[in-house]
C-alpha cells in the first residue's frame, strides 16, 4: 500500500510541512522539501545522506532461483542463508532447513541496515570527523613546540656565548695586567742597570784621567769601586705566561648545555559511545595500549 494515496498519510516536509516533499534523509530519516534541504545539511554534527524520494524502491525486487528457473525466489533459508524458492524447500538440501517468508527476511535486514546507516551517520562518522580534527590541533602542537624549543636554544646560545665572552675577557684582561706589572719591574731593572752603566762610565773615564794626571795626592785619595761593580745584581727570571686547557669534553658539554627528552608516540583507548539514549553503552575493544618507539 502507497501511504500517500490516502489523505490522512500525506507525507511533509519535517522542516516546513510542505506536502509531499521529494527529498528523503537516509540518516536522519526524515523527509524535506527542496528549500529546506539546504539548511539540513549544513547541520555538520552529523553526515546527511539526502537522496530523492522516487530513488527509495518500495517494492521488493525477487531474485529467479538459479535451480528452478520458472520460480522467484520468495522464501530464505535460514541454515544456508540464501534466498530459496518454494520448490527448493522440498529439495534434499533444503529438506530439513527452516524457511522464513522473504519479505519478512528483508524487513528485519532492512531494520539493521537502516539501524547501521543511523549509527554511521549520526555517531561513528562524526567521531572520526573529531578524530581528524583532533589530529589537526596536535600537528598545530607539534608545530608551536618545535617553536618554542628552538626559541629556548637560541636563548641558551646567548647565555653561553655571554657566558664564554665573560671568560674570555676576564682572561685577556689577566693577560694585559700580567704584561703591564712584568713590564713595570724589567723597567725598573732597566733603569738601574742603565744607572750602573753611566756610573761605570764616569767610573772609567775618572780613572783615565788621573791615570793620566800621575798626580799623587790624587793616588793616595784614590778608592776603587769595583769591589761593589763585581756584586752583580740578581738575574730577573721572568716566566712567562701560557694558556693551557683540556680537551673539551662533548658528553659533559652537551650534559651541561642541555638535552631533548626521549621522543615517542603511544596511543590510548579510545571509549565509543552510541548517541541514541537507549544503548549508552562504552565500546571497548581488547586491545592493550601499544607505545610506539620511533
Ligand atoms: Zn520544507
Ligand atoms: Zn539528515
Ligand atoms: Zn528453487
Ligand atoms: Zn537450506
Amino acid at each position: 500500500m502507497d501511504p500517500c494515496n490516502s489523505a490522512q498519510d500525506v507525507v511533509l516536509c519535517h522542516l516546513c510541512e510542505t506536502p509531499v516533499p521529494p527529498l528523503y534523509c537516509d540518516i536522519c530519516q526524515i523527509n524535506l522539501c527542496k528549500t529546506c534541504v539546504g539548511e539540513h545539511i549544513l547541520d555538520d554534527s552529523k553526515l546527511h545522506i539526502v537522496v530523492a524520494v522516487k530513488h527509495r524502491q518500495s517494492l521488493l525486487v525477487y531474485s529467479k532461483c538459479p535451480e528452478h528457473t520458472s520460480k522467484l525466489c520468495e522464501l530464505h533459508c535460514e541454515q544456508c542463508d540464501i534466498p530459496i524458492c518454494v520448490q527448493c524447500v522440498f529439495s534434499k538440501k533444503h529438506k530439513a532447513h527452516d524457511a522464513i517468508d522473504i519479505l519478512h527476511f528483508s524487513e528485519r535486514k532492512k531494520k539493521a541496515l537502516q539501524a547501521d546507516l543511523e549509527e554511521l551517520g549520526k555517531t561513528i562518522y562524526p567521531r572520526y570527523q573529531e578524530i581528524a580534527s583532533t589530529i589537526l590541533d596536535q600537528k598545530a602542537d607539534l608545530k608551536s613546540n618545535t617553536e618554542q624549543l628552538i626559541t629556548a636554544l637560541n636563548k641558551r646560545r646567548c647565555d653561553w656565548h655571554r657566558e664564554i665572552d665573560g671568560v674570555i675577557s676576564k682572561l685577556k684582561t689577566d693577560i694585559e695586567n700580567t704584561e703591564l706589572n712584568h713590564l713595570t719591574v724589567l723597567k725598573k731593572e732597566e733603569d738601574k742597570i742603565n744607572n750602573i752603566l753611566t756610573e761605570i762610565t764616569e767610573k772609567i773615564s775618572e780613572l783615565k784621567k788621573e791615570q793620566d794626571s800621575n798626580d799623587a795626592c790624587l793616588f793616595l785619595k784614590y778608592k776603587s769601586r769595583n769591589e761593589e761593580f763585581r756584586r752583580l745584581p740578581p738575574k730577573l727570571i721572568v716566566h712567562l705566561l701560557s694558556f693551557s686547557f683540556k680537551d673539551i669534553d662533548k658528553k659533559l658539554l652537551n650534559q651541561q648545555f642541555g638535552s631533548l627528552s626521549a621522543l615517542s608516540i603511544t596511543t590510548e583507548k579510545r571509549v565509543y559511545t552510541l548517541k541514541t539514549p537507549e544503548t549508552n553503552t562504552p565500546y571497548l575493544d581488547d586491545d592493550d595500549d601499544e607505545l610506539l618507539k620511533l
